[in-house]
């Protein structure tokens, strides 16, 4: 495999990540929270940024594009149709579907909106890597800010069907704000307290909670669970249509 994954923090609880091809030397950078820790990991690494793949337009994820573009002239950033013309100095716009390469490396689009109208995230199908943006998070998934819950829904429905074996890379370390939700609307659920038990001690230790794996996430993540029936009844909509069961649980996280 050639894909290298290089994962780091920036701002306050964003992540920065890079992807590197190592056949080619080709790299990419998700999105571009904050300029100066980006160009430090590929420093570090010794990697030339080839590409900016970005995941929806809200500051946190776009502001250090200007700034690492100065550094990396020919970097091309790439950027949902749905919003490009609201994210600095875009190359190329993508949907649902088309294939973006980094090297030879092949990432394919998946439009989830909800969290913004025009948010995707990037499925690297060869190497089981998928760059969630701000739409599925570890435990949790995005505030649904531009859509309906339904239409999140959906989205949320589009990632839970990829290979339970993809390693999933999101924009924010949110795990244990997020896990302690959780247990309100999923309370009987082992596998999400001893998940939560293992991503105190990481955090503990100054260590990151991601990646996560779809499979993982299908098992612990109330937000990708809306039809299963424990969590169903635990929130007191035993018959209910899961998208509503969804509405739900966001709504009450909104709150909590
Ligand atoms: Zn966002
Ligand atoms: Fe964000």
């Amino acid at each position: 495999m050639s894909a290298h994954v290089y994962q780091f923090a920036c701002l306050q609880d964003n992540f920065g990540v890079l992807v590197h091809d190592s056949d080619t030397g080709a790299t990419a950078s998700i999105d571009v929270p904050e300029a100066a820790p980006v160009l430090k990991a590929l420093a570090e690494k010794g990697w030339t940024l080839t590409d900016i793949l970005v995941t929806h337009r809200h500051a946190d994820h776009v502001q250090g594009i200007p700034e690492v573009k100065q550094h990396f002239p020919k970097a091309r950033v790439v950027a949902p149709r749905g919003e490009a013309d609201r994210v600095p100095m875009v190359d190329i716009k993508v949907g649902e579907g088309e294939i973006v390469r980094v090297g030879k490396l092949a990432a394919r689009v998946i439009e989830t909106p909800g969290h913004t109208v025009g948010h995707i995230v990037y499925w690297f199908e060869d190497d089981n890597l998928l760059f969630a943006g701000d739409t599925l998070f570890s435990l949790g998934c995005g505030r649904v800010m531009e859509a309906p819950m339904a239409v999140m829904w959906d989205s949320l429905e589009k990632l839970a069907e990829l290979p339970g074996e993809t390693q999933v890379y999101c924009g924010h370390e949110y795990t244990l704000a997020n896990g302690k939700f959780a247990l309100t609307v999923d309370p009987s659920n082992d596998m999400l307290k001893q998940h939560l038990e293992k991503a105190t001690a990481l955090r503990a230790a100054g260590k990151f909670t991601l990646p996560s794996t779809i499979g993982l996430e299908l098992a612990i993540n109330p937000f990708l669970r809306a039809d299963e029936p424990d969590l169903r009844a635990a929130v007191g909509m035993p018959n209910a249509d899961p998208a509503d069961v969804f509405a739900e649980i966001r709504e009450r996280k909104n709150g909590f």
